[in-house]
């Protein structure tokens, strides 16, 4: 079968072989965790602990501030010494005591057979489980269908199409199983006859493992798509495996589709079969480290532990990231931790590190305009957004951005265009809310 795809998009360096054939394994537990009390979009969660309390791993800590919220539970076991601010977070400090003892509010369940729909999403809810592909939107949300819409189509995006990351890879190889659960409980939440699996075609053995135990699902489809960036981005992922396009403003749900990340669907299954809350995920440790690695660490887990873990910096590093190098946010401290969000810890040397100080004149060359997976004029938008031109922004599709840098990738200048386009939309925001 040919591999599908969407308009424009680029081709960056990949990466992936640094990990791609690693297996997962588990990270040592730090000592101490540092866990933010939000880690998702929405309310912030409100703190249920207060220093000197104990705690079991797994245990609820913080309590969702709202529907469009998550909880937090604690990843390892022993006591709260502090709660304190921390890059304008409130942090919760607990002392790792070693000990395995756990707590779960969660039952576990053997098969889908013994859960509804409403139990699926009370689940889902309890333990805690937001996006795990970076966007840490409240998956519970996701799959309360309003009523006056319908989902007829669940995909699982195994695209993993931004560089060096491969931890959905890794997944969809070692633990087939737990994704293929997990697909087939967010469509009896959402009530969706169909499912798809689009993974690009750089990962053939992913493909021949989610192929070989779906061959007796009608109901369910493994889509190869090509090696693409923003591939798995929402919007490119539903216009490549359904050839159907989501309404500028809109959202997947408009049209009948819920899309799930590869980790998503396996902390589902967890939370489900398990009783397991969500307090640890899957992160690759890549780029300028001696060891590159795809490893299961705690939330709350310093940056630096992890970094140790990988046999520390390979020469002289120039930039950490968290997440991918599209995408991730460049650290200024390297005992931040992992959050529910972070898909991994990329070190860039010296030399792979752009810099965006040297910014020259827009030279007019439309390269920017030419892979925007959106159809975008990203130098209009950023020169709009530079003389307070939100209104004017807005019409043009500043809010339609799916910020996925493809356009500051390609700009031969090194013009930052995704970052001023972001604080574009955060004025914007900020316009409305005054409004
Ligand atoms: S304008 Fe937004 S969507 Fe278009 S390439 Fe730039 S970051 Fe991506
Ligand atoms: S890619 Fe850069 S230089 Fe070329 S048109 Fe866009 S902003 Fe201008």
């Amino acid at each position: 079968m040919e591999a599908k795809t969407f308009q424009q998009g680029i081709h960056p360096h990949y990466n992936k072989e640094l990990t791609n054939q690693k297996p997962l394994h588990r990270a040592e537990d730090p000592e101490e965790v540092l866990i933010p009390i939000q880690q998702h979009i929405g309310a912030p969660a409100q703190l249920i602990v207060e220093v000197g309390d104990e705690v079991a791993v797994g245990e609820k800590i913080a309590e969702a501030g709202g529907f469009v919220s998550a909880n937090i539970h604690s990843s390892v076991a022993g006591e709260v010494t502090a709660i304190e601010e921390k890059n304008e977070q409130v942090v919760v400090k607990i002392k790792n005591d070693g000990s395995t003892k756990q707590k779960t509010n969660l039952e576990a369940h053997d098969s889908l057979a013994d859960v509804t729909s409403s139990d699926i999403r009370d689940i889902i809810q309890e333990a805690g489980i937001v996006g795990l592909g970076g966007a840490t939107f409240p998956s519970h949300v996701k799959v309360s269908i309003p009523e006056d819409k319908n989902v007829d189509t669940v995909i699982l995006n195994g695209a993993e199409c931004e560089p060096y990351l491969t931890i959905d890879h890794r997944m969809m190889v070692e633990m087939a199983e737990k994704v293929l659960f997990g697909l087939e409980a967010i469509m009896k939440a959402a009530d969706a006859q169909k499912g798809y699996i689009g993974i690009e075609v750089n990962k053939p053995d992913a493909i021949e493992k989610m192929r070989e135990i779906t061959s007796d699902q009608s109901n369910i489809e493994v889509v190869p798509l090509k090696v693409k960036y923003p591939q798995g981005g929402e919007k490119q992922l539903i216009e490549s495996v359904l050839e159907k396009e989501v309404p500028s403003g809109g959202l997947p749900l408009d049209i009948g589709v819920v899309v799930n990340n590869i980790g998503t669907a396996v902390a589902i299954t967890e939370a489900i079969t398990e009783g397991k809350n969500l307090f640890e995920r899957a992160v690759t440790v890549t780029g300028a480290v001696n060891n590159p690695q795809n490893l299961i660490a705690k939330v709350g887990t310093p940056i630096e532990e992890l970094i140790e873990q990988c046999d520390g910096f390979k020469g002289q590093p120039g930039k950490v990231i968290m997440g991918g190098p599209m995408t991730g946010k460049a650290q200024n401290r390297l005992d931040n931790p992992i959050t529910k969000g972070t898909s991994g810890i990329l070190v860039l040397d010296e030399e792979e590190t752009k810099d965006y100080s040297e910014a020259g004149p827009c030279i007019r060359c439309a390269n920017c305009v030419d892979v925007c997976p959106i159809n975008l004029v990203p130098t209009r938008l950023v020169n709009l957004v530079k003389e307070d031109m939100i209104e004017e922004a807005e019409e043009d599709g500043l809010m339609d951005c799916i910020e996925c840098g493809s356009c500051s990738y390609v700009c031969p200048s090194n013009i930052e265009l995704v970052q001023r386009i972001k604080l574009g939309k955060e004025k914007l925001r900020a316009k409305k809310r005054e409004q």
